[in-house]
């Protein structure tokens, strides 16, 4: 709850396998900045997916890709905590331990595709994510959210009416932003790697020297 009616201070956290970023990841994250005002937001990759099959390159490279990626924006950052943590990568350790570091000043908002959420009743203690942090859904074209269903209940249930909320209380809150739908997918920039073309332009220069340096995704 915030102090005397001080706004608390928003901090998001952007969790995905970013295998690898791409600028869909990285305009969406500076627009939820700039919309939210959040103090900062943080890309987690997530180390050993519960809920996929194994990424195609080491959380290790796919880490260093991210750090390359928010290199100079200050507003973004990499946050490799997954890469710590032994086992299964489950986001709610990880909110828990980011709630913890951050203290009483800030509100944390937990942020997340479409295509995460319509799967969420499916993650580890999906019930106490709200406890920890908000959720902020990125509303993507062809995606809808579910009209029925224990998802939906959860939805309609903590729906906030908009981001000024998000300074109100700590957690607790499910928002959904529409952003600037850029079609860009790591499935599709693997396999243009994998066909011998170039994905240049769809993700930063910095990343795809890297992928080139490593040799990866062939
Ligand atoms: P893949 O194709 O391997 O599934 P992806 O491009 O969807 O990868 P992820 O790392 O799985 O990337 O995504 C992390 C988060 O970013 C997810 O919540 C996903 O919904 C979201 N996301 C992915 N691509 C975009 C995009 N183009 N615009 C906005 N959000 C995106």
């Amino acid at each position: 709850m915030s102090q005397g009616g001080a706004p608390l201070v928003p901090v998001g956290v952007f969790g995905g396998t970013f295998d690898p970023v791409h600028y869909g990841h990285l305009r969406s994250a500076l627009e939820l900045v700039e919309q939210l005002q959040l103090q900062q937001l943080r890309l987690m990759p997530c180390a050993v997916p519960p809920h996929r099959d194994s990424p195609a390159c080491s959380a290790a490279h796919r880490a260093a890709m991210v750090e390359l990626a928010v290199a100079g924006e200050p507003r973004l950052a990499c946050d490799a905590r997954e890469l710590r943590r032994e086992g299964a990568s489950y986001t709610i350790d990880s909110l828990v331990e980011i709630r913890r570091e951050l203290g009483e000043g800030h509100s944390l908002c937990l942020v997340m595709g479409c295509d995460a959420v319509l799967a969420i009743d499916s993650w580890h203690r999906w019930q106490e994510l709200l406890g920890w942090a908000h959720v902020v859904v990125i509303a993507r074209p062809g995606w809808q959210l579910p009209g029925t269903g224990p998802v939906a209940d959860w939805l309609r249930g903590h729906r906030l009416a908009g981001p000024a909320e998000l300074g109100r209380r700590a957690s607790g809150g499910v928002l959904v932003e529409e952003l600037r739908p850029l079609p860009i997918s790591s499935t599709e920039i693997r396999a243009m790697l994998a066909a011998g073309r170039s994905p240049r332009y769809l993700l930063p220069q910095a990343v795809l020297d890297y992928i080139q340096t490593h040799d990866l995704y062939r």
